[in-house]
């Protein structure tokens, strides 16, 4: 199966060839011609499957030969949750876009940055790819409009439409033309996602890949049961006995995030926090300074569980577990990425156990579980 079997456009073979996409994956071999026949779409598809360019390619194609006024509205929006995967997302189309004939123009908006530039720069936008606050205060500062949004994509559809995002896209969807394509992806599906896709979607292709069990066999789980005291020393014989080049490494806080990254530091880890405290500019730069090797240990809450593609990661380590199994998944998504190999391993402590057992139940696998009394921590 090759792309052009699917419908897409010849103008993208050397951009896909230069990307390394040899052949759609099975999400990109269902969604592409939907999308190219302008059908709404739910996509489930595991972690690392290339949902991104499995919406990004069609849409291009889509604009290709409808851009012509210099002064335009956005006529694709992408709403994604976090800023991170705002600028991941748009990435991606700024690599695909320069395929097409005519000069497109695509922008992330996201909270923690200067309004002012975003508003600048909104005034000549094809595809607009934004985070839901950021995008309702642009447009009460009349930034932008979504008049012309022919159609809308959730990356990451049922953290979207979870009750923290509950108010804001209900009132993004008022704004929208009542015609339009509606594009839906996520990893995993929940109840929210099941009641709001009947309200959003019209016949939707409904594409699930497969099922949470096989999803995720690329990934080699474990986790070490371990008591409180125990934890940081453990971590740190982790990360130097198995000699690990990079490590995400979970824990459920802010301040947590800060006070392990400083115990790591201390003990000679390069390590580093990324949390929603942080500035946007900090944010950046750590998370780029992980993606090129220069930070050994990426110390991080759920902010970065969610669409965060990071290349060759091999390593993801819960040092506390997630509240929200669903959250497990899309953590240790984050290694395994395409067709690689990945850890991940769970730090467990007797508190934790019952809620481990929930996590698997929920995933439908089993993860093997190691003592860790014998390992002897002097010195770590
Ligand atoms: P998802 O959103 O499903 O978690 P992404 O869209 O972030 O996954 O893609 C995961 C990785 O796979 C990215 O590094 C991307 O460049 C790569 N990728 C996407 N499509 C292909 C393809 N057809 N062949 C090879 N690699 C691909
Ligand atoms: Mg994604």
């Amino acid at each position: 199966m090759s792309f052009s079997h699917l419908g897409l456009n010849p103008l993208f073979s050397e951009a896909l060839a230069s990307a390394d996409y040899a052949e759609p994956t099975p999400i990109q071999q269902k969604a592409i011609p939907a999308i190219l026949r302008g059908e709404d779409v739910l996509g489930i598809a595991k972690t690392g499957s290339g949902k991104t360019a499995a919406y990004v390619l069609p849409i291009l194609q889509q604009l290709e030969g409808t851009l012509v006024s210099p002064h335009r509205e956005p006529t694709v929006l992408v709403l994604v949750p976090t800023r991170e995967l705002a600028d991941q997302v748009t990435q991606v189309l700024r690599e695909f876009a320069p395929c097409l004939t005519s000069r497109l123009s695509c922008l992330a908006v996201y909270g923690g940055v200067s309004i002012n530039a975003q508003m600048q720069a909104l005034r000549r936008v094809d595809v607009l790819v934004a985070t839901p606050g950021r995008l309702l205060d642009l447009i009460e500062k009349n930034a932008v409009r979504l008049s012309c949004i022919r159609t809308l994509v959730l990356d990451e559809a049922d953290k979207l439409l979870n009750l923290g995002f509950e108010a804001e896209m209900n009132q993004i969807f008022l704004l929208l033309p009542i015609q339009r394509q509606n594009l839906l992806f996520s990893a995993t599906l929940n109840k929210d996602v099941a009641k709001m896709q009947r309200l959003i979607l019209k016949e939707p292709q409904i594409l699930e890949m497969d099922s949470v069990g096989e999803s995720i066999e690329q990934i080699h789980q474990w986790a070490y049961s371990v008591t409180e005291e125990r934890k940081g020393p453990l971590l740190r014989f982790i990360i130097k006995s198995e000699q690990l080049e990079r490590a995400l490494v979970f824990v459920s806080s802010k301040k947590k995030a800060d006070n392990l990254t400083s115990k790591l530091r201390k003990n000679d880890i390069n390590a580093k926090a990324i949390h929603s405290k942080m500035g946007q500019q900090a944010r950046r730069d750590t998370l780029e300074a992980f993606k090129q090797g220069r930070i050994r240990v990426l110390v991080a809450t759920d902010l970065l569980a969610r669409g965060i593609d990071i290349d060759t990661l091999t390593h993801v380590i819960n040092y506390e577990l997630p509240r929200s199994p669903k959250d497990y998944m899309h953590r240790i998504g984050r290694t395994g990425r395409a067709k690689a190999l990945g850890e991940a391993i769970s730090l467990v402590t007797d508190e934790e156990e019952p809620h481990f057992y929930v996590i698997q139940k929920k995933m439908g696998q089993r993860v093997p579980m190691k003592p860790s009394e014998a390992i002897d921590l002097s010195g770590y």
